[in-house]
């Protein structure tokens, strides 16, 4: 991917400067936390900026979309107050009862939660498919299928979608192909300008980036589906405060810098791993003998900072490892400046257990902070000794 093809500009010029100019009347670089819920109107009807209550909108959040949008290289951004609630307001826009849904067999635990418990409640079907097969996608899709749900890369197991392959199988079936990028970032990979129809995020993880604020977004260049999400937006009401939106821009401006961070750590890490005796198997996408390598390298700037490890010595091990490391703190989530570790089969994918989606029970997964390497790598080794 070429370095300055992005729109305004290169990657971290749209990512510091879209959505704000410095403003007219006090001159502030940022934007300011818009702590209001109601908005002046000059007579009945008369809105100041198109600003009436701020469910609807709220000028914080505005830039945030904004800004959301123009690092997708998309046209519409609309911003939430969690992944999941972007997750939730996509699905309602898309589907109707007696609608179907191919969503990865490895798929983030909750997005599978929200689909199996609540949305099945409400006459949609579903069937899962290995995001590394196309055909495998193809056959898992009906009449029905309105939508094809990807990870790339997926969570835990870092398989890689081919997103241009999965577009043309989706639109095929005449179904939408929706791209949840949280592990890769816009720094790394853009759907849109793969095909996708929609990029979903959960900007909690690497947007935000310092693990200090819950949220999502929803980016597309369709103006219907658009319309729908804001339709959404303020008829169900789970959008972010303006102190959300302004965190979460606040750390998208150094997503570049720290994406680049996290990749040269976590290869590092990789490196180290491969080679250890305790290591049954390493998921990076960056490893040429990764199923799904060829396909990120196409679409992938680089292989991000997440990476699986699966322990000779079993459930048990994964365990140890997990309880013994000391900068690499054990928790859920992902994406944030400082290191985490974490067992999937117990924590963040504990809802697939039974399921298809079961995740092997030797398997670790590790954020990969931007501390520094070496500290980085001495926890690793010492928590494996
Ligand atoms: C965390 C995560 C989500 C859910 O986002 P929240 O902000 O936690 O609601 C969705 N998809 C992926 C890939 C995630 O990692």
């Amino acid at each position: 991917m070429a370095d300055n093809d992005f729109v305004g500009g290169g990657f971290s010029t749209t990512a510091i400067h879209a959505g704000w100019d410095p403003d007219g009347r006090t001159g502030a670089v940022n934007v300011p936390i818009y702590a209001s819920s109601t908005f002046a109107q000059d007579g009945v009807g008369g809105m100041r900026d198109g600003f009436e209550y701020a469910r609807t909108g709220n000028p914080t959040r505005r830039v945030l979309e904004a800004n959301l949008a123009a690092i997708e290289s998309g046209r519409y951004g609309r911003g939430f107050a969690s992944g999941m609630a972007a997750t939730d307001a996509m699905l309602r826009a898309a589907l109707r009862p007696g609608d179907h849904i191919v969503i990865p067999d490895d798929a983030y635990g909750g997005t599978y939660r929200l689909i199996d418990k609540v949305f099945t409640q409400w006459g949609i079907t579903y069937s899962v498919a290995p995001v590394i097969d196309p055909e495998a996608v193809a056959a898992a899709m009906t009449p029905q299928t309105k939508l094809v749900w990807v990870e790339t890369p997926t969570n835990p197991l870092l398989n890689v979608g081919d997103i241009e392959a999965l577009a043309a199988v989706a639109h095929a079936g005449d179904a939408k192909l929706v791209v949840d990028n949280t592990f890769a970032t816009p720094y790394l990979q853009q759907p849109l300008r793969q095909g996708a129809d929609v990029v979903l995020h959960s900007t909690t993880k690497y947007l935000g980036g310092h693990s200090d604020v819950v949220g999502g977004a929803i980016i597309t260049d369709d103006e219907q589906l658009d319309a729908d999400i804001a339709f959404l937006q303020n008829g169900a009401g789970a959008v972010p405060g303006p102190f959300d939106a302004y965190l979460t821009m606040r750390g998208v401006k150094t997503l570049a810098v720290r994406m680049e961070r996290h990749c040269d750590n976590a290869e590092k890490i990789v490196e180290f791993l491969g080679t250890h005796p305790g290591v049954e198997k390493v998921l990076y996408p960056g490893l040429a003998d990764h199923p799904g390598h060829e396909a990120a390298a196409r679409q992938m700037r680089r292989f991000g900072g997440m990476l699986s490890v699966q322990l000779a010595g079993g459930r048990d091990a994964a365990l140890d490892f997990c309880a013994r490391t000391k900068i690499f703190t054990l928790a859920e989530s992902l994406g944030g400046i400082e290191s985490l570790i974490e067992h999937p089969g117990a924590m963040t994918h504990a809802s697939t257990a039974g399921s298809q989606l079961e995740v092997p029970d030797n398997l670790v997964r590790l954020s990969v902070g931007i501390e520094d390497a070496e500290d980085l790598l001495e926890d690793v080794r010492q928590a494996l000794a």
